[in-house]
């Protein structure tokens, strides 16, 4: 059997009956490998809307399928931005450098 290195298509799957137990699988025909939560960032993932290959991120933890930054939309990187935004605005208060 061919075991070359893939990008995963993963999907998120609760395997738990009781309590929930959330593993991210692979659905590529012949692929039975799936990754834990923790393990799971970092992953070379293939993005179910373009088919293109990208990194498991964080913020592909939610997302049922799998999908890359282009076809998740621009609004996690805002999101990113205005935290460091408010971030370093404490800062430069505690720093006493800012003044309100
Ligand atoms: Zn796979
Ligand atoms: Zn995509």
């Amino acid at each position: 059997m061919l075991k070359s290195k893939h990008s995963h298509k993963l999907k998120r799957v609760n395997l738990g009956t009781k309590t929930e137990y959330i593993v991210y699988k692979c659905f590529r025909p012949g692929c039975t490998t799936y990754f834990a939560r923790p393990i799971v960032v970092g992953v070379s993932a293939l993005c179910w809307a373009c088919g293109k290959d990208f990194t498991f991120a964080v913020r592909n933890l939610e997302q049922v399928k799998a999908k890359c930054r282009k076809c998740t939309g621009r609004r996690d990187r805002t999101e990113d931005v205005e935290k460091i935004d408010i971030a370093s605005d404490n800062i430069l208060k505690q720093l006493g450098l800012k003044h309100e």
